[in-house]
């Protein structure tokens, strides 16, 4: 179906037959032609699709891209420009929006940990960023200090330019691990609260002794506000994934901070191939579909979408709740993945059935569902990744495999 949106464009470009009388839009605009797909390869492949009530998870392709923006990366990809050019003045823009001095769009917040890290270590001495990851005997620094509790799996982003994650707890141990070696001090933020050194201290640690410092905060939007936050509050650079709940492009991110730093990371972003970077590349089309998607979030009613998120997890509750031991409980994560998460949980005596086995039987279901982690008699919901009308399919599956299981 035409959003409204959609119908004004559509008849302001005149694609749309006419019968319109003075800007009066018809009641009903089924009749409107819609191109339907020629293929469906997820089909013709055998690729199962689903409902998402998990979340914005990777390894179910994140998020699903907006209209605009998939407007964005269809019509980028009918003409050429230069990639750097591209790049400069999306990253211009891109900017100002985040507060920063300077931001270029990346193959995800994964590589803008690498490349942010990779242009402190080589400045813009081309002769370094060739040497890269090799270290050894050019002079450049090779360690990144990370609070132990802070130093998860995507730290191999860091030490892929060849440098070493040095592990420390408290501020003390911070100011003993400084050293000419220290490149960075890395943070993560969905990880703040089970570190001893919080974001500011980490900060002003970072400036006394005048080392770059670096978040990363790739799942940690909304709120809107963290875009700009850790920009302002002096980081030298930020990354953030755009294929989550940004709903950009999956395979992109932005990397934001300081001018020196971005301008010499570019060093080993394509075009350019003698770097570590060359694998990471973003097309045209991601470069403004990112540019887009960013720009939609900003501007978007958040506490509109936020009520819609407690409006659809409340109908699931009510529904799940009218079978007999099934108990449910709705918390915020407060630092990333920031959304209404339903846990659905219920009586092992009452109920025969696993989380696992529940989480299973709507998998295998038509339609099929994700949902998020299980436990022994639990599940998680989230309902900011569902279309409109879905929590009503989810509500209605997870009630009749309940109910199956009462005893
Ligand atoms: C998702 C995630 C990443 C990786 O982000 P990409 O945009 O997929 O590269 C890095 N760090 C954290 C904490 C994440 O959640």
């Amino acid at each position: 179906m035409l959003s409204r949106r959609k119908l004004i464009k559509r008849l302001s470009s005149g694609t749309l037959v006419g019968g319109l009388v003075g800007g009066a839009l018809p009641i009903t605009v089924t009749a409107a032609p819609t191109a339907a797909p020629k293929r469906d390869l997820f089909k013709e492949l055998g690729v199962r699709t689903f409902i998402n009530a998990a979340g914005t998870l990777t390894y179910m392709t994140g998020s699903l891209m907006h209209d605009e923006v998939l407007e964005a990366i269809q019509n980028g990809a009918k003409e050429f420009c230069l990639l750097d050019e591209i790049q400069d003045k999306v990253g211009a823009k891109i900017a100002q929006m985040v507060h920063s001095e300077a931001a270029v769009v990346t193959s995800g917040a994964f590589s803008g940990m690498t490349l942010g890290l990779a242009g402190i270590l080589t400045g813009m001495d081309l002769k370094k960023v060739e040497q890269l990851p090799h270290l050894t005997g050019t002079g450049m620094k090779t360690e990144v200090i990370c609070q132990k509790a802070h130093d998860i799996v995507y730290n191999h982003a860091l030490t892929n330019t060849g440098c070493k994650i040095i592990q420390v707890e408290t501020a003390e141990d911070v100011e003993k691990a400084i050293n000419e070696k220290t490149a960075l001090m890395h943070f993560l933020h969905i990880e703040a609260d089970k570190g001893k050194i919080m974001h500011e201290e980490w900060v002003a640690l970072g400036k006394k002794h005048n080392i770059p410092t670096s978040i990363d905060i790739a799942a940690d939007v909304p709120p809107v506000e963290n875009l700009w936050r850790f920009n302002e509050m002096g980081f030298s650079f930020v990354v953030v994934s755009g294929g989550k709940a940004m709903r950009g492009p999956q395979s992109a991110g932005l990397l934001m901070g300081k001018k020196d730093i971005i301008s010499a990371a570019r060093l080993h972003m394509p075009p350019r191939g003698f770097n570590i970077g060359r694998g990471m590349k973003v097309n045209k089309e991601e470069i403004l579909g990112m540019y887009v998607a960013l720009e939609r979030f900003i501007n978007e009613d958040h506490g509109k979408v936020w009520k819609m998120w407690e409006d659809n997890t409340a109908h699931i509750e009510s529904a799940v709740k009218t079978v007999s031991g099934v108990k449910t409980d709705v918390h915020v994560p407060p630092l990333g993945n920031h959304t209404p998460t339903l846990r659905i949980s219920w009586d092992p005596d009452k109920l025969h059935l696993t989380g696992k086995e529940l989480q299973e039987a709507l998998r295998k279901g038509d339609p099929s569902i994700e949902v998020g982690g299980s436990g022994p008699s639990h599940i998680g919901v989230t309902v900011w990744m569902l279309k409109p009308g879905q929590e009503k399919i989810v509500a209605r599956r997870i009630k009749e495999e309940l109910s199956k299981a009462a005893v």
